[in-house]
């Protein structure tokens, strides 16, 4: 789905990904691990096309996208989760997975002239969207909140409704462990399977909680300096002496 080809990145003199080159098979949710200051964030921006690559190829569904701009990549399907914007605070929680839709949608004022019989069939299709996507968050008895109100957890959760919302293909995750407490992480990590399993998306997701890698990922790709270390299923990425290495020359620096 995903073919990265030797993707380079300098900041300055300072090269954050080194020749990179990995895959992302569809139907997976493929981990990236890797200390801070590995590359994994410019990876992501060289992926969703928030930075241009200095040399090497992006490629998805097997065309190279190199070179579009980050929105005509989320409308193939490739979405990063705060790409879409973060929740509108006063909009309720039902709102928020609305105006997602519309995002995605590109709606034009003028429609609302010439055609407002339309807009309003959408937008009870989107209504109905959006209650099936709280059903499926268990998120249906804060339809009416304000999101502003939610917890940490909560707010994940929504954010992965709001990418439901966009029907993605690949879906880039940042460290959506973080900040979540352990009963909503459970929740989280569920989700992301189901989305997985019985929806078909497929994930890239960058998370510092091992534990969550292991329960969610495979495969597990770990960066070091820019490059792959190593690739492989979580026990194998873990038992390779090279990861625990480039861990703890992160520690002792
Ligand atoms: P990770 O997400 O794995 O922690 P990053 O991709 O954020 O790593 O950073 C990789 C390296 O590139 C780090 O050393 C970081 O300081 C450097 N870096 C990242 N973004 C910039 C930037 N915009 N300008 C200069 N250096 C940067
Ligand atoms: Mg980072």
């Amino acid at each position: 789905m995903l073919v990265l080809t030797e993707l380079t990145k300098n900041f300055g003199g300072f090269r954050a990904v080194d020749h990179c080159s990995f895959s992302v098979a569809e139907g997976t949710i493929t981990g990236l691990i890797g200390p801070n200051g590995a590359g994994k964030t410019t990876l992501f921006n060289l992926i969703a096309g928030a930075l241009s690559p200095d040399s090497g190829t992006v490629a998805f569904l097997g065309e190279d996208i190199s070179h579009l701009r980050p929105h005509r990549r989320f409308a193939r399907g490739l979405v990063r989760t705060f790409q879409i914007p973060h929740e509108f605070h006063r909009l309720t929680v039902l709102e928020n997975l609305m105006v997602a839709a519309d995002h995605q949608d590109g709606e034009r004022l003028w429609e609302n002239w010439l055609a407002w019989k339309r807009v309003t069939r959408r937008e009870d299709e989107v209504r109905a969207r959006a209650e099936d996507t709280l059903a499926f968050l268990g998120l249906t008895h804060l339809a009416g909140e304000r999101a502003g109100n939610l917890s940490g957890g909560q707010k994940k959760l929504l954010e992965l409704g709001r990418t439901m919302m966009t029907d993605p293909k690949l879906v880039l995750l940042d460290e959506p462990a973080a900040g979540v407490n352990r009963t909503l992480l459970r929740e989280v990590e569920e989700k992301i399977l189901r989305l997985n399993r019985e929806r078909g998306f497929t994930f890239l997701l960058v998370e510092h909680d091992m534990a969550f890698i292991e329960k969610l990922c495979d495969p597990v790709i770990c960066m070091a300096e820019g490059r792959v270390l190593v690739e492989g299923d979580f026990e194998t990425v873990r038992r390779n002496p090279h990861v625990l290495e480039a861990y703890l020359g992160e520690s002792t620096a």
